[in-house]
């Protein structure tokens, strides 16, 4: 029997519809979330996401601004974004990776307080994730854990493979699935025989960047498979998980595109509202 096909579009659509009205309400007590995007000479992809993002937001009626620092110089960098941080126009604020100039990004995202760094990625909201405290999570594991939620998904004692560690999604996700109950097992590169993990896994979460790497003979029957990957091959988008063969043996699957993707861009606008309600008036 074929998979069930996570509709990711669709999960979103009703997430930005129920945001719509929060802000709506927010704009009657005269507030107006704002997002500001930061880059630094971004490049053609970096492009593409930042007007993705200002788009889906504007929709729901939250306000942006994208401003390119790349004329000031690493110290006048940080004093802009510290400034930033201090602007009670200002819920959320964003650094668009990768930034130009910067050996360690982290220098820089630190700049962010804590209370608007919507996409938790400074090192106070790691730090609060990994010790469970109250923080903001990077949007893309939250959007994973929502497509989980909303398709009925349980992750209380299942185990649970996730592949891929970095900052930005893998290790978000190993913290979010442990604290909610999972036992998960974390491959990576350095990992020898990657399918000896995805076997024993009740769910898949492909999170590594590298197109059609889960295929049907790694997953145990009727597994939930979760694609996080966004590879581009001919200028098709292509996820980290063999769709074709995978939907015929696990019993849920999310589709790239159409999956963990406009999910993820939802997730980030719902945190920038949580800032905004979090504000007295
Ligand atoms: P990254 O390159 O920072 O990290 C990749 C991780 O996967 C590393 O830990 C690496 O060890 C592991 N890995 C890579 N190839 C592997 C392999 N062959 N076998 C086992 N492990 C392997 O990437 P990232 O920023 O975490 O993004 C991962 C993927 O998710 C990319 O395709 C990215 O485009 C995509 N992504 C999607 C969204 C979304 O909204 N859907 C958001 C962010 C990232």
């Amino acid at each position: 029997m074929s998979a069930k096909i996570i509709d990711g579009k669709a999960i979103a659509q009703a997430i930005a519809n129920q945001l719509t009205q929060e802000v709506t309400k927010l704009t009657a007590r005269g507030i107006v979330p704002k997002l500001v995007i930061v880059g630094i000479n971004p490049d053609d992809r970096a492009q593409v996401y930042i007007r993705m993002k200002q788009k889906r937001a504007e929709e729901v009626g939250i306000a942006t601004e994208f401003i390119d620092i790349a004329d000031k110089t690493p110290v006048e960098q940080q004093e802009f974004v510290t400034m930033l941080g201090k602007d009670n126009s200002v819920h959320g604020i964003i650094l668009q990776l990768p930034l130009m100039g910067w050996y360690d990004a982290q220098d820089l995202l630190d700049c962010i307080p804590a209370s608007k760094d919507v996409d938790g990625l400074t090192t106070i909201s790691q730090d609060a994730l990994e010790t469970g405290k109250p923080g903001f999570i990077p949007a893309t594991p939250l959007a994973v854990m929502e497509l989980l939620k909303q398709s009925k998904v349980e992750v209380n004692n299942k185990t649970v493979c996730v592949i891929g560690r970095s900052n930005l999604v893998g290790k978000p996700l190993y913290y979010l699935l442990e604290q909610a109950g999972a036992k998960v097992l974390v491959g990576h590169r350095q990992v020898n025989d990657l399918s000896k993990l995805t076997r024993q896994a009740d769910i898949v979460i492909a999170a590594a960047g590298s197109p059609g790497l889960v295929t049907a003979e790694m997953i145990k029957d009727r597994a939930v498979v979760i694609d996080v990957g966004i590879n581009e091959i001919d200028g098709k988008l292509k996820g980290d998980v063999d769709f074709e063969s995978v939907k015929d043996k696990a019993s849920l699957i999310s589709p790239v595109p159409g999956g963990v993707g406009p999910m993820t861009v939802v997730m980030l606008l719902s945190n920038v509202v949580k800032v905004a309600q979090n504000k007295k008036s």
